[in-house]
């Protein structure tokens, strides 16, 4: 349990019959965080939060001890859109994700920095450049963090190169607002390898040089079925796809890092009885040498 606590391993878990279900869940689990969607990941609309939605979630939170608790942003949003009125929708739509993840007490609002379509790569970059400070100082005051996730780097989509959110990061008004989500099946994806120390430490070296660790506030820890550098985005079982287990052995005992929430984006099933969830917790906490 004390090993747990440390390593702050987490899932994303369903909002299905209230907020407060998936940190239930999270309890049930007895894991420390969780992340949630704050509304139907896949619609732009959305009912606002009712006072009993806040209130029942913030109740179950504090009764499971959780904390640093995210929440992942609409996959419809595209702040790098060249499109005007899909830009302009989705800078709306990702003003009220952060001021629902704030109201609900959330750490931060993962994000996929967007993707820049039949415009070049440089114009999506500012153009979520522009978005994000737009929305930044129209929520100016509030605490909760966006925090720009490493992409696979499907399609257009941009963040799949630790270069892309240096640029973004350096173009904010206020850095004070940004962190990063290191997905780790998605920068193998992208072309980051892990496998052995060396790699896992040259990879982290070049995150270091050009955003800084200590920009890591959120990890997504996930096994990836598609090869390096294919740019891919294929979640696997922690030690089943073709990142393995070692990957996720350096990560786990990266002192770097403890402290850092951790959020299984696996595949919801059960096997043999058990609960992946609590397989794939278990497998991540098994590997702390202490
Ligand atoms: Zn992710
Ligand atoms: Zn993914």
């Amino acid at each position: 349990m004390a090993k747990q606590k440390q390593a702050m391993v987490g899932s994303h878990l369903s909002i299905a019959g209230g907020y407060y279900k998936a940190a239930d869940s999270a309890g049930g689990y007895g894991m420390p965080t969780v992340q949630i969607f704050t509304k139907n990941n896949n619609q732009w609309k959305a009912k606002p939060l009712t006072q009993a939605d806040i209130d029942s979630f913030k109740q179950a939170v504090e009764t499971h001890g959780l904390t640093q608790c995210c929440a992942h942003d609409s996959y419809l949003i595209n702040l790098g859109s060249p499109d005007d009125e899909l830009w302009e929708k989705s800078i709306e739509a990702f003003e009220i994700e952060l001021l629902r993840a704030e109201t609900l007490g959330l750490m931060g609002v993962v994000m996929h920095p967007g993707s820049h379509n039949e415009s070049t790569p440089q114009e999506g970059i500012d153009r979520i450049i522009d978005a994000l400070n737009r929305i930044h100082a129209k929520t100016d005051g509030i605490k909760v963090l966006t925090l720009l996730e490493t992409t696979a780097g499907q399609g257009s989509s941009l963040g799949y190169r630790f270069e892309h959110l240096q640029a973004i990061i350096g173009g904010m008004n206020d850095q004070d607002r940004v962190g990063v989500c290191l997905d780790t099946c998605h920068i193998f994806a992208a072309g980051y390898p892990l496998g052995t120390k060396e790699q896992y430490d040259a990879t982290f070296k070049e995150f270091d040089k050009l955003i800084g660790t200590k920009r890591i506030k959120a990890f997504h820890v996930n096994d990836s079925k598609k090869a390096l550098g294919s740019r891919v985005d294929r979640h696997d079982h922690i030690g089943e796809g073709l990142l393995g287990i070692e990957p996720f052995r350096f990560l786990m005992n990266d002192k770097r890092f403890r402290g850092v929430p951790m959020f299984l984006e696996t595949k919801k099933e059960v096997r043999d009885g058990e609960d992946m969830d609590t397989v794939n917790r278990d497998r991540l906490l098994g590997l702390i040498e202490e």
